[in-house]
Formats: C-alpha cells, structure tokens, sequence
C-alpha cells in the first residue's frame, strides 16, 4: 500500500476526523514516548511523555505505537488500567514539518471503556502474559536480560537436541555516535539494530537488548554462519554517511556445549569472547573457546594482584646492556619483570598488555621510570657514572600522565642529567590525538631528555613518526634481522635506514642481535650500536654493575 504524505491542514483534518469517533487521538513518538503537536506553521513541539494519559510503563514495554511505526501497519491494542479498558488504534502517519523534512509518527485514536468485563477469561490471561513487563525493554520492545535468561532457558528445554548459538553483539564507539550525531540517531541506530536482530530470530528463538548498546540472540545452531553474524547491517550504516565514521558492530560468539550451565554464564561466556575483539581493529567477531576463560582469568589475576605486587617489590628492573662494535657498554635499556614468590620470573609480555587495557600500566611505568632514575643517581661517583638508561613509555602514559611535568621533576628530585634518561616511545602515540602527543615529546627533547623511536619499521608510521619529532636515536626492530626469504631485501631495507638516519644526524642501534653474522653484517652496513642476546640479555641491576 501507498504510504500518504500529509501536510499540516491535511493532518489536522484526519485528526478531526478521528476525534468525533475516539475519546482520545494524539500524535506520539513512540521511539521519544513523547506527545507531539504541530504549529500551524508546521513546527513540531514536544509534549508530554505519552504514557501520561493512564499511568502505563506496562505500555511502553511493548509499544504498539512504536511497532506500528516500525511496520508501516495499523496496530489494534487492549490495554488494562485502574479497572479502565483502553483500545488503542494506532496508525502511522507519514507527514511534512515546517523546513520540509519528513517524519513518521504514530496517531493513536483510543477508546476508554470503564471496567474489564470486554476482556477477560483466557483473554485477560494472554493479555497479563504478553505484558509481563518484567522481561521487555521497553525502547526496542526486544526481551530484556530477564527476558533473555527466561526465554532461553526455555527454548534450551523446549528442544534440547537441537544445537543453538548465543551471540552477544555491541557497537564499537556507541558512545561517539551518541556524543557526534546526538541521541536521536544513536536511538535510531539501536531500534534498527533491533530490527535486524529480530528479522534473524525465528518465532521459537530469542532476541534481547541487555542494556545500552548490547544485544543477544540464541537461535539455531543449524541456522548460523560467520556471515550470518553481520547480515543485514548495513540498514544502521546506512545512517551515516559513507567515510564520515565508520559503523562497526561487534559479535561474541557461543556455542552451547552445555545444556545444564546458567544461561546467565552462557551470556558471559559470549561477552568473554566480544570483549577480546577490543584488542584487535580489523577483528569483527570471536568464538568463545575454554583458552579464552584462562586467558580472561589470568588478565584478572594480574589486574587483582597488581597493587600487591607492587606494594612488596615484586616489579623489578632489569637491564639489557646497549653495546658498541667491541661489546663495549654506553648504557642500558631498563625492562621490567614481575618476580615470583617462588623466584619465577613473568616477562612483560605476560603483563604489560593487560596492564595497558587499564591506567595500571601507568603506575607501573611511573614506578619503573623512578626505579631507573634511582639507579642513575646511585651511579654518580662510581665507574658506571657515564651510563645512561633508556625506559619505555606506553602510548597510554600520555592520555594519564603529564608527562612533560613528571620526567622533569623526577630527574631533578633525584638530581640526574636529563640527557642520562633516554625515552622510548613507538609510533603507536600517533594513534590519537596526535598534534597533542608530538608537541609533548618535542617539548621534553627541547629539555634534553634523548628521544628514541622504538621497533622502528614495525608498524606502518614509523616515518611519520620520524617526520614528526625531534628524536635522538631510531631502534631497528629486531623482525629485520629475522632469517627469511626476503633476506637481501631486508638488507637492503636496513641499509636505506641507517643511510636516512646519517643525514637526520640520528643514532641508530639495532636491537635483537643474536649472532656474529647479524653483527657482522651490521657493522658492514654503518651500524654502531647494538642491543641483543648475542651480547648479553637482560639482567639483574647488581649483574649488570659487574660487567666490565
Ligand atoms: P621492547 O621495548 O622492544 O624491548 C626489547 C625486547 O626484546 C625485550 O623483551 C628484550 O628482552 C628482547 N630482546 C632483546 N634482545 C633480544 C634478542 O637478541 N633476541 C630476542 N629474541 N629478543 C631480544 P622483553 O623484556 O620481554 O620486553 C618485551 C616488551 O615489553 C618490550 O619490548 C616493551 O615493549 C615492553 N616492556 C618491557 N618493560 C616495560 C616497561 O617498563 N614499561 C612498558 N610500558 N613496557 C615495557
Ligand atoms: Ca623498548
Ligand atoms: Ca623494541
């Protein structure tokens, strides 16, 4: 059927229309629970929320104005309330504001009977039944997370042969929809959202939104494909415009292996698998699988035991001598390990990852930073009095930290020359906010703390990076040196780097040298300082002093 188009006399005279037939007949947004009138001029102004005529949050649980909306059909509804029956006939009306936008409302023409008695008996049973409004969100009219764990509970027992899928979607950012195009088309993104999830439920499935932007569904194993997964979307995307942002839907996938186990933990165990999607952009979905609850345990572990740790000096620095030609020591990069109780040793790649998804990695780093400042203050007046100690900065210290106050008042409470402490920093600081983070580490060069590009040639920026700031030292990323096919062009590569860096007057140092012919070759190619296995690995301050 053809949609109408009324303009504003036109609207006007329907609702006439409709008022000599109805005791009641409003315009509502449903997807705003708001009354609206129109000016004669065409304006729109908001009114009441529309439940306001008979107290009902049980309405808005399961909105016929919004389901008519949503299907460009009449919907027919009877309503319960203080010994009142309501019957709610609810028509879309399509029509045309003031500055000529079009927007689709409902009109809903209602009929107030005093007492029950039209609708009762099973009737009245089926009515409480649908409303049990316990269960319903009343923005998407989905289940809520009550809904959810009850209905599929029962859909689990209904057919427990039948294998059957959760998936726990959420949108990536929702909060940058809501903060750059406003609530209205956030609101729009989760009712069309809504829709898509419940065009993909069969009648016997379940669909829910948990809260915010999570929703879930749990249908038929039979049924689900990767593709499945994100069919459909592009009716959200389509909401912004192409380039302008990027619309990116989340998916946590499980399957249910057992039948017995809280639907609630099946849920986490979805939501287990959607949080590690985090870590990885171009990643849209992930299963569930038993590795991920350790991988999740350990995260928690060590997040749980962190201030602990670093309470009873369990972090500790060791140092990983910077080496010329001949072995000869300039200084030292300082790394830190998580020492056991049992004297077992946890590298950093077991804790600096997760420590980064919080602002705990910057309470390491502060600790590390201040450990390593000690240590050169402790140097003055020995033999080691000349060695400098580079640590590493982690792309989040920027967003916790002053960083510019905090390296200055550190060296000068411990009174350390600024050129001692070097600063590694990776082109992963560009990834936001960019102009802030490059004025902050030119601002500490021109102070005269040393500036090293770490795993240069790693990522994709590295020479913008490079373009960027006033660095000091540029550290080759070991994945050079690494044995491939491409060995001569890989050469090749490290060649053009170290000629580049001679005419920025930038140092060089290559890291993870493991044998003679790695240095050999270096060498050969002008490099002259060196940090790897080949000449030691990192260690224990005290062994370190002892090198000679
Ligand atoms: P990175 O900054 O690139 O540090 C160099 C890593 O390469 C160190 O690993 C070092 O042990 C390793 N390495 C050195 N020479 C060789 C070699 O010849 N062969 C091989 N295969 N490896 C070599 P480590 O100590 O496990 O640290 C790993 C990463 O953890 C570091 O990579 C750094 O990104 C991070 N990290 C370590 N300490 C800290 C810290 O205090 N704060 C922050 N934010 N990150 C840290
Ligand atoms: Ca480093
Ligand atoms: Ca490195």
């Amino acid at each position: 059927m053809k949609k109408y188009l009324y303009n504003y006399d036109e609207l006007v005279q329907l609702m006439e229309k409709m008022r000599s037939i109805y005791d009641l007949v409003r315009i509502v947004d449903p997807e705003e629970c708001r009354e609206i009138s129109i000016s004669t001029e065409g304006e729109l102004s908001v009114g009441n929320l529309c439940y306001s005529t008979w107290d009902t949050a049980q309405r808005c649980k399961n909105c016929s104005s919004y389901k008519a909306c949503m299907s460009g059909t009449r919907v027919e509804k009877t309503e319960i309330h203080n010994n009142n029956t309501y019957h709610v006939l609810v028509i879309p009306v399509d029509f045309i504001i003031a500055n000529g936008v079009q927007v689709t409302y409902a009109m809903e023409c209602i009929t107030v009977t005093k007492g029950v008695s039209n609708i009762g008996g099973t009737e009245k049973a089926r009515f409480d039944k649908e409303n049990d409004v316990s269960l319903y969100d009343y923005k998407t009219n989905l289940f809520n997370f009550e809904g959810f764990l009850k209905h599929t509970r029962e859909f689990i027992n209904r057919k427990p042969d039948v294998e059957k899928v959760i998936i726990a979607y959420n949108v990536r950012g929702f909060k940058v929809i809501n903060e750059m195009y406003g609530k209205a088309t956030a609101t729009e993104v989760l009712m069309r959202m809504a829709t898509i999830l419940r065009g993909k439920c069969d009648d016997d499935e379940v669909c829910a939104r948990i809260k915010g932007d999570q929703f879930a569904i749990c249908i038929k194993k039979e049924k689900f494909s990767t593709e499945f997964i994100h069919e459909g979307m592009e009716y959200v995307s389509e909401l912004f415009e192409e380039g302008a942002y990027r619309f990116f839907l989340q998916a946590g996938v499980y399957y249910i292996t057992e039948n017995d186990i809280p639907v609630a933990a099946m849920y986490d165990r979805a939501m287990l698998a959607n949080s590690v999607i985090h870590d990885d952009n171009n990643k849209k979905f992930a299963f569930y699988d038993d590795s991920l609850m350790e991988k999740i345990i350990h995260e928690q572990n060590v997040i749980n035991n962190f201030e602990k740790t670093l309470k009873n000096g369990q972090f500790k620095i060791f140092l990983q001598p910077q080496v010329n030609e001949y072995g000869r020591v300039h200084g030292a990069e300082a790394l830190v390990r998580w020492i056991q109780p049992s004297g077992d040793i946890i590298p950093p790649m077991d804790f600096i990852g997760v420590l980064e998804k919080t602002e705990l990695i910057t309470v390491l780093d502060k600790y590390v930073w201040e450990e390593a400042v000690k240590q050169l203050a402790a140097w003055k007046g020995t033999d080691n009095e000349n060695y400098y100690i580079s640590v590493n900065i982690s792309p989040k210290d920027f967003f916790h930290l002053d960083l510019y106050e905090f390296f200055t008042q550190l060296v000068e409470k411990y009174d350390v020359e600024k050129s001692k402490l070097k600063l590694e920093i990776t082109e992963s600081v560009l990834m936001n906010d960019e102009a802030k983070q490059i004025s902050v580490i030119n601002k500490l060069h021109k102070a005269g703390f040393e500036i090293e590009i770490d795993d240069f040639g790693k990522g994709y920026s590295s020479l913008s990076l490079l373009k960027d700031i006033d660095a000091d030292v540029i550290k080759i990323d070991r994945e050079f040196l690494r044995e491939s096919e491409n060995l001569l062009r890989s050469e090749r590569i490290l060649d053009s780097i170290i000629t580049m860096s001679d005419k920025l007057d930038m140092k060089v140092i290559t890291e993870g040298v493991e044998t003679k012919e790695q240095l050999d070759k270096l060498i050969r190619l002008g490099c002259n300082t060196f940090q790897g296995f080949y000449f030691a690995r990192p260690m224990p301050v005290e062994e370190f002093e002892q090198i000679k």
